[in-house]
């Protein structure tokens, strides 16, 4: 999970429009969310991805689902209010199903930044906060299938990989010549944009590259060696900004 922005709210939902809604969905038990004016600006605002477990929302097999944070079954008036509306995977939003949010809270990533309350340790998420303790259940953040192998597996590609970009900066080292030194950039940045807030898994991503002590020994060299420019910089301050706790 990573701090989202929420876009402005779509300019068909005035007022007397939410009231219209509301009625029909409670009359008519009518999905007055499930609009494109509505899912397409959710879906932008979390760079397509689900906005608690950071899955590919796009793909065909996932597609989004509107969240309501406060739940549609005790909350009525507010299935169509902007700032009550999350995009969601169909397996956190059923996971999360009716939870009462106000009696019990969770994250909105859209008002809490999350690196605050949670933590990662063996590609499971930890809660630093009760806030943090009780989203992990409520959405299922370590459901070990979907989400604690998919971390894992992420981790072992991004350790191959590091691997692989100290061989380039050996080469490099050893021949001085421009494609060896554009390979290792290249790899590099291929990391660090898999580490971006647009990117599947970022928070995760982030955290495991960029607390792993030989990419760190890497970048440093690079930098040393002038093997480094400003879309590099740009990408390492991005992904550093998404680094959860690792505790
Ligand atoms: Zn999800």
């Amino acid at each position: 999970m990573i701090k989202l922005s929420r876009a402005p709210k779509p300019d068909f939902l005035t007022d007397d429009k939410i009231d219209e809604l509301v009625e029909e969905f409670k009359n008519n038990g009518t999905s007055v969310w499930n609009t494109e004016s509505i899912k397409t600006p959710l879906l932008n605002s979390s760079h397509g991805k689900c906005s608690y477990c950071e899955c590919d929302l796009t793909e065909e097999s996932k597609y989004m689902e509107v969240e309501h944070f406060e739940d549609k079954k005790h909350n009525p008036e507010k299935v169509v209010i902007w700032e009550n509306l999350l995009p969601s995977c169909k397996k956190c939003n059923g996971a999360k199903s009716t939870h009462d949010v106000i009696a019990e809270p969770i994250l909105n990533p859209y008002i809490q930044d999350p690196k605050e309350h949670l933590a990662i340790r063996m590609f499971r998420m930890r809660g630093l906060t009760q806030l943090g303790k009780d989203s992990i259940d409520v959405v299922g953040l370590n459901n070990q299938e979907r989400l604690v192998l998919k971390r894992f597996e992420i981790g072992s590609q991004i350790a191959d990989s590091i691997e692989i970009a100290w061989e380039r900066y050996s080469i490099y080292k050893s021949n001085g010549r421009t494609q060896s030194r554009n390979r290792l950039i290249n790899l590099v940045e291929g990391i660090l944009l898999e580490s971006q807030p647009k990117a599947i898994y970022a928070a995760t991503t982030a955290t495991v590259a960029l607390t792993d002590a030989s990419f760190s020994e890497l970048l440093g060299a690079m930098k040393n060696e002038d093997i480094w420019n400003d879309n590099l910089e740009e990408l390492l301050g991005n992904a550093q900004a998404l680094i959860l706790q690792c505790a």
